[in-house]
């Protein structure tokens, strides 16, 4: 996280429900986080828009601390935009599978290209790649050479005779492909530097002449704020079925993703992570969110803290505790929870009511949980039910099968007592009166 959204979201985490003072003040954050990420100014102001209205409305989840409901909300949205499930290729009823790929020149298609058929090839397709790209001399033999690491026939005009057209050759390489049975026929194009209105008018003839089954943008994570006019001029020029996301092994924040994906509405499909042409990834939506956002390590928080104590689980046990069914049971149970989840602080800070119990649980640590967990474990089902059986024999049975002595499992007793008297009183809506605490 950048340190001002960083700082944003600390000043909120203390306080009880989020004011629109707080929202707005979020919500600058991580306008400046996103435009750091290069997410483009139209997209990020709309986003933001966004944002500030759920934060504010009442669709936030209680369980989650202010600064946390922010976090939650954003990653959401962002998700959202970015596609919640991976979409993957759409392969031709009838073989073979055409897919095209366009793009700026040096965006990676060729690259791409050799990626694909490698992946294909796993996966025991009979792919074959097709130079279209007849634009720079070398283009040819890149192909070429990228298929030959790919393991993957190469489909090229002769050489030698002189500058091909491209729609001819991607009509021959289908037929050839139908002929020999490959049947997924990948084509590589060519690209300027630039938006190029000859360059799409070709791009845009050859997808007129194969039909093609998928038609993938390719674009460099590294492009920035030029992102969206590029796409869109791709998306008008020849359109495009998904979209390809190169060079994301760079130190691009990824905003480019968010980006196209907004102005365009279609799916981000694959990463393409290096030179090699094994580092190609199908894209995932939410390592994107986190990426852009940076926010990897608080996402964790949100789902720790949700893994161990959903809503649900704390009713139960608040009823369980006011009807007196509170158990032995129940009560490992809940600390094994809190265990899990790693802190138990937080945990006890999001517990309704709990907050004031903090210090006193504080006392607790985590080998005191390993030494509740054996005595527990060696009581019978009955005992754990109702404790009051278990008499001074039961006792000594307990602490020779955990290997404790009979004062750890008094303490253990103890504890129970007064946690369940606690827990009581609080299921009741009143106060715990802590020993030494005073009055609150
Ligand atoms: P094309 O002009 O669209 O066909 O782009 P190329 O496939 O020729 O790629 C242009 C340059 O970018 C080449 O040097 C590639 O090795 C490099 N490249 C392509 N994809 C990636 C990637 O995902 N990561 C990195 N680091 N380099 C890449
Ligand atoms: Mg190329």
């Amino acid at each position: 996280l950048s340190l001002r959204l960083t700082e944003s979201l600390a000043n909120l985490r203390t306080k009880g429900k989020l004011t629109p003072a707080d929202v707005d003040g979020t919500v600058r954050e991580i306008r400046r986080a996103l435009l750091e990420a290069d997410v483009a100014l139209p997209v990020v102001k709309e986003f933001t828009a966004h944002i500030r209205e759920r934060a504010l409305s009442d669709d936030v989840n209680k369980a989650l601390n202010p600064a946390q409901q922010v976090v939650q909300i954003v990653n959401e949205e962002l998700i959202g935009i970015l596609g919640g499930e991976v979409r993957r290729i759409n392969f031709a009823k009838q073989p073979p599978t055409v897919i095209m790929l366009a793009g700026l020149q040096g965006a990676g298609k060729t690259t791409l290209a050799g990626k694909l058929a490698k992946k294909l090839l796993e996966d025991k397709h009979q792919p074959m790649l097709v130079a279209c790209d007849l634009q720079r001399p070398n283009a040819v033999n890149q192909l070429q050479i990228v298929g030959a690491q790919a393991g993957a026939h190469v489909f090229a005009p002769e050489p030698g005779n002189g500058i091909g057209d491209p729609v001819r050759v991607a009509k021959d390489a289908i037929k050839y492909a139908t002929d020999k049975h490959y049947d997924v026929v990948i084509i590589d194009t060519a690209g300027r530097l630039g938006v190029d209105a000859e360059l799409m008018k070709q791009a845009a003839n050859i997808r007129k002449a194969t039909n093609p089954d998928e038609v993938l943008f390719v674009i460099d994570a590294m492009i920035g704020q030029d992102a969206v006019a590029t796409a869109k001029a791709f998306q008008e020029g020849v359109d495009f079925t998904g979209v390809v996301l190169s060079k994301l092994d760079g130190d691009a924040r990824g905003g480019a993703a968010l980006s196209v994906a907004k102005t365009t509405g279609r799916p981000i499909m694959f990463a393409s992570t290096g030179e090699r042409l094994d580092e190609f990834e199908v894209f995932h939506p939410d390592r994107m969110a986190s990426r852009i956002l940076d926010m990897g390590d608080i996402l964790t928080l949100i789902e720790q803290a949700q893994k161990a104590f959903d809503e649900e689980e704390a009713m139960k046990a608040a009823e369980k505790m006011a009807n007196d069914e509170f158990t032995l049971d129940d009560f490992l149970a809940q600390m094994q929870q809190m265990r899990k989840a790693g802190n138990m602080k937080r945990m006890l800070g999001m517990l309704p009511g709990m907050g004031q119990m903090k210090d006193l649980i504080d006392n607790f640590d985590e080998r005191e949980i390993n030494r509740t967990e054996a005595i527990i474990q060696s009581m019978t089902p009955a005992e754990r039910k109702n404790p009051k059986l278990i008499n001074g024999s039961r006792r000594a049975r307990i602490a020779r099968g955990c290997g404790r002595t009979v004062t750890d499992v008094n303490t253990l007793l103890k504890n129970f007592e007064q946690a369940s008297k606690m827990m009581k009183t609080v299921a009741r809506g009143g106060m715990p009166n802590i020993p030494g605490m005073g009055p609150m």
